[in-house]
């Protein structure tokens, strides 16, 4: 598959529910009002979509949210498509989650062909966590990921950077990464969604982030690429592997390969435009095969660009879409 710039899209994002048991400050209001069940993809649809875009050409699908493990039927949603991983028609099958439950489901991810997954966690600090998560617990979190670790699944670890909120926790964050073989990636905070008055959104550039790391450590470019957006560094002598997700900093569009499909059946072309193709309708209405033609009509949608930074500079409109619905 290839958009109306010629970049080639084999990535596909798909938000499995709206839901999730924590309520970070930068992604949902603390009384967040969900979808109702009826309007989330079932499991059948979201197989027989993900089915038919392998079919034209997805190689790396990443399950998201919300937080995809609340899910009731996570465990056979990753069953099926674990076995398109086993029959060689995807190179991969990943996972972004917040850790809660991962020690429920670390067996089952590895055993259906899960090698890597990416685990939400902005802060070490116990106190600091429940502020930002509005009360979730660290230590259960840290136990999900030595459960991963244990079942022979990679953990990167995504830390979204907060001025003025998790700045000294960067340190301690990276040598815990490289004292459990973790890679780190710092995302810089983007404006989704109306998130309440309260919400921990100050941005800082990652680049300035990474100054206390920079005092101590010794940071230098690496060329390494991975399906997502990120730019990497070596950290020494830590040997930390660190990537940076930079959209308002520096824009990474030019070789994006990706689209999303939103918990109600939506295709989002970019994270930053709210252009979309319902397939939840067309599917319901006239069946499976009518997403192949609304496919073709999402990549000539997709747009060159996100418009982030005018979105921060406030000459337009915040999406109203939240995180959790599109899938981060
Ligand atoms: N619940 C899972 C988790 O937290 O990993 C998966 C969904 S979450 C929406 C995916 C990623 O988006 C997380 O790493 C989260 O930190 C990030 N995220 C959420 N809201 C964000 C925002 N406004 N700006 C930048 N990253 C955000
Ligand atoms: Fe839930 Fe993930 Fe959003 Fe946090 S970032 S509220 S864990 S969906």
């Amino acid at each position: 598959m290839q958009d109306g710039f010629g970049r080639k899209i084999d990535y596909l994002r798909i938000s499995v529910t709206d839901r999730c048991n924590f309520r970070c400050q930068y992604c949902m209001s603390e009384k967040m009002t969900f979808m109702p069940r009826s309007e989330l993809l079932t499991l059948e649809e979201i197989t027989l979509i993900a089915e038919r875009f392998i079919g034209h050409g997805i190689r790396k699908i990443r399950l998201t949210g919300g937080e995809p493990l609340v899910r009731r039927d996570m465990k056979d949603v990753i069953q099926r498509l674990g076995r398109k991983v086993a029959s060689g028609e995807l190179e991969e099958l990943t996972l972004t989650t917040n850790g809660s439950l991962l020690s429920d489901y670390a067996e089952h991810l590895a055993v259906h062909g899960m090698r890597r997954i990416n685990v939400s966690m902005d802060t070490l600090d116990p106190a600091r966590f429940a502020e930002i998560t509005r009360g979730a617990d660290v230590n259960i979190v840290l136990d999900g990921i030595r459960a991963a670790s244990a079942a022979g699944i990679q953990v990167k670890i995504n830390m979204v950077a907060l001025r003025d909120f998790n700045e000294a926790d960067l340190v301690p964050m990276a040598e815990y990464c490289a004292d459990n073989g973790h890679d780190l990636t710092i995302i810089e905070a983007m404006p989704l969604g109306d998130v309440g008055a309260d919400r921990k959104l100050a941005h800082i550039s990652a680049e300035d982030f990474l100054a206390p790391l920079r005092d101590l450590y010794t940071l230098s470019s690496l060329s390494h690429s991975s399906a997502g957006p990120a730019r990497y560094v070596s950290v020494e002598p830590l040997g930390l592997r660190l990537g940076m997700i930079t959209p308002l900093s520096h824009n990474f569009c030019d070789d994006c390969n990706r689209l999303r499909l939103t918990t109600d059946g939506k295709i989002f072309m970019c994270l930053g435009h709210s252009a979309h193709v319902d397939l939840r309708a067309a599917i319901r209405k006239d069946g499976i095969a009518s997403v192949d033609q609304l496919l073709q009509q999402a990549l000539k949608l997709k747009p060159l660009r996100h418009d982030f930074n005018a979105q921060l500079e406030g000459s337009a409109k915040i999406l109203e879409r939240h995180m959790n619905v599109t899938g981060g």
